[in-house]
């Protein structure tokens, strides 16, 4: 499947303020002149600092957290993954199959992101 995103334009910036909904975006500065958001998605530890794609809740790179994860911007995966399955019709074992196999899938930071 894939997740939900925010559109990133050609200067790295979102193109509509998921906060907001501003669509003037394309300016200068990273943050939206509105409501203040952070409309550039960068890697949360200031050592590897690079820049994300529209999806990214989490870094590729080192696991840390994104800039739209940690401002809310974007939904953590398992909101956006019960809002998938839901709006599917799956008949009744299937479903049952499915949360089984979920359950044993969790990622460790996952787990750990809290500590
Ligand atoms: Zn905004
Ligand atoms: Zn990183």
């Amino acid at each position: 499947m894939k997740y939900d995103r925010i559109i990133i334009n050609d200067i790295g910036k979102a193109s509509v303020c998921p906060i907001c909904n501003n669509e003037d975006t394309d300016i200068k500065g990273d943050y939206c002149q509105i409501c203040g958001a952070f409309l550039r998605n960068k890697c949360t530890n200031l050592d590897c600092d690079i820049e994300l794609s529209g999806d990214s809740r989490y870094c590729s790179i080192c696991g840390a957290e994104s800039t739209f994860h940690k401002g809310g911007l974007l939904k953590d995966w398992t909101d956006s993954k019960d809002k998938f399955t839901t709006s599917t019709p799956l008949i009744d074992n299937i479903d049952l199959d499915k949360k089984t196999a979920d359950e044993s899938f969790i990622p460790n930071y996952y787990l750990t992101k809290d500590n």
